[in-house]
């Protein structure tokens, strides 16, 4: 099936055409749209993007809107996690989380990455998907792989931050692929 995914985000992009490795998924680099992310969850924003691109380009569309939750910082940035300080400046961003955390003991490093799948489709059905990724903050940053948080996102399940796992690894584990996996079963099911 043709799905459009309703992000400019190439790291997304490269994770989501790995999980749904049967589709054929088509970014939205050429279409000149501009959502606001004024949702107050996951899922509304993820509703909101999907609803928009479906709307304008007249075919299924699938987004996903996503975070990272620190349990010391009360879920802290959960939905503005791409906005924090402002910027994609992830050097800065991770810097920032490790020096606001430095002190903070083991057992309080507690987060989780989370992650509301949306797919919308042009008669108004929608399906969605959630996923969960338990972690902790670590003590510095790891591995050259994924992107975002994923050099201070610490999984004990792997004894590896996230950007050591291989992409592959990740693809099956994560937040992402949980949510997504959850679509894949709902797209069988509309086919
Ligand atoms: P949005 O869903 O486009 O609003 O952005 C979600 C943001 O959450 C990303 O830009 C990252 O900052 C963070 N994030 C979500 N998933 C991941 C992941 O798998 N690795 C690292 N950071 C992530």
């Amino acid at each position: 099936m043709e799905i459009i995914f309703a992000s400019k985000n190439p790291h997304k992009l490269k994770e989501v055409k790995a999980i749904l490795d049967k589709h054929t998924i088509f970014g939205i680099d050429d279409l000149d749209i501009d959502i606001v992310e004024d949702g107050k969850t996951y899922y509304e924003n993820a509703y909101k993007k999907a609803k928009a691109v479906c709307d304008a380009t007249g075919k299924f569309a699938l987004a996903d809107d996503s975070g990272i939750e620190i349990d010391c910082l009360n879920g802290f940035p959960g939905i503005y996690s791409a906005r924090f300080l402002g910027g994609e400046d992830y050097e800065l961003i991770n810097n920032c989380v490790l020096k606001i955390m430095e002190g903070v003991v083991l057992e309080k490093r507690g987060a989780r990455y989370v992650c509301a799948a949306v797919g919308a489709y042009p008669d108004g059905r929608v399906i969605e998907g959630r996923g969960v990724f338990e972690g902790r903050i670590g003590y510095g940053k790891k591995g050259e792989n994924g992107f975002g948080y994923d050099p201070i996102f610490y999984a004990p399940r792997f004894e590896k931050t996230a950007a050591q796992l291989p992409p592959a690894l990740k693809n099956e584990i994560s937040h992402r692929a949980v949510a997504f996996a959850a679509i894949k079963e709902a797209l069988k099911c509309s086919e």
